[in-house]
């Protein structure tokens, strides 16, 4: 087992500095092109949710992001905030579902996520924020 968390403030710029960070995190695994941009995907869309719904652009928020796996390469990746939360998960899970179509969002962040994880789920109250959890196994490589 190996695991790191990750704690940065809701800056856009950020995210990209999350994500190269998840994904060094992994390069023991060995990890495939596809499996790094899948995750690299599972990555920006969770924290650019975050940061756009949760905090809706206010940058004091903090984002968490906890990645662990195990000697089976299986990949657990959390990603939480504090802010607004959602009222109806089921709802925010469907596909072309958004809250923000005024910010050109095209309501596939979450379709994705599922798409490129092996279980996705997520956790939210209004006004105590928002948890996504993704676990992915890795394929075995040389
Ligand atoms: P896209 O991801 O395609 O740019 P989107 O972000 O609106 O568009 P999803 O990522 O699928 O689409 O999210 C669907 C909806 O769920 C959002 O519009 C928003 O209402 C809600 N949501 C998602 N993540 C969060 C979050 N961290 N905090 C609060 N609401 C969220
Ligand atoms: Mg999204």
């Amino acid at each position: 087992m190996n695991r790191m968390k990750l704690v940065f403030d809701a800056k856009l710029e950020n995210e990209a500095f999350a994500r190269a960070s998840g994904i060094a995190f992994l390069m023991p695994l060995n990890p495939t092109v596809d499996e790094v941009m899948e995750i690299k995907t599972i990555l920006a869309e969770a924290i650019v949710n975050c940061m756009i719904h949760g905090y809706q652009g206010r940058e004091d928020g903090q984002i968490s992001v906890q990645m662990e796996y195990d000697e089976t390469h299986r990949v657990q990746i959390t990603v939480s905030d504090q802010g607004t939360g959602i009222e109806d998960i089921e709802l925010a899970r469907q596909p072309l579902y958004t809250t923000r179509a005024d910010l050109e969002r095209s309501g596939m962040g979450m379709t994705i996520m599922e798409s490129f994880s092996d279980q996705f789920e997520v956790q939210s109250q209004p006004g105590q924020g928002t948890t996504v959890r993704m676990i992915k196994q890795l394929q075995f490589h040389e």
